[in-house]
């Protein structure tokens, strides 16, 4: 199950002071990507998460760059569903969909391709780490921008001094595995 999975995943995340720069400490997943019965345990442990505690199957799996595309697709395959890359701007040909935030390191605009969700659709939107949760906010908008619903926003760290779950609209349910003061 995904709280077996806790130690080990933390174990393989790294830390890094002052990048991308002076003041934060980056949390690097690397380790746990390039680990692959780890990451392979991991992504069913979502998977089975999904089946067991969301009520009822997702229709698709939403993820963000760029860490979110590092274990997402995987998810979305056990799970027999799309992946859905949530990007930067730029990125994504046709007509697209887009929301602006600030986040803890800078402000972008990210997009979904409008096309890209069947109306009403459930949609789990994966990243690596929720911050200031301006990303993940994001990133609801544009699901439900694109005719979706959240069925879960789920990150493998939550840095839960930035308070980011509370900046998150109410109505979504936000999992993280991993929670750094
Ligand atoms: P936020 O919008 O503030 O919640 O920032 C979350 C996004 O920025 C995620 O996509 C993370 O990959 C990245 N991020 C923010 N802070 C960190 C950090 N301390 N370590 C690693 N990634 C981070």
């Amino acid at each position: 199950s995904l709280a077996e999975l806790k130690t080990d995943v933390a174990k393989n995340v790294r830390n890094f002071a002052d990048f991308p720069k002076k003041g934060i400490l980056f949390r690097d997943i690397m380790p746990l990507i390039q680990n692959s019965k780890l990451l392979n345990e991991l992504c069913h442990a979502i998977a089975n998460h999904v089946k067991e505690d969301l009520g009822g199957a997702v229709d698709a799996v939403a993820g963000l760059e760029a860490r979110g595309f590092l274990f997402g697709p995987s998810v979305a395959i056990l799970l027999d569903v799309p992946f859905i890359p949530i990007r930067k701007l730029g990125k994504l040909p046709g007509k697209t969909i887009k929301a602006t935030y600030v986040k803890e390191y800078g402000e972008d605009i990210v997009e979904i391709q409008a096309d890209a969700l069947q109306p009403g659709a459930r949609v789990l939107i994966v990243d690596d780490l929720l911050a200031t949760g301006g990303t993940m906010h994001a990133a609801i908008d544009l699901i439900e921008g694109a005719g979706g619903k959240v069925a879960e926003a789920f990150v493998l760290i939550e840095l839960a001094d930035l308070k980011g779950r509370d900046c998150l609209p109410q109505h979504v349910q936000l999992f993280s595995l991993i929670s750094y003061a």
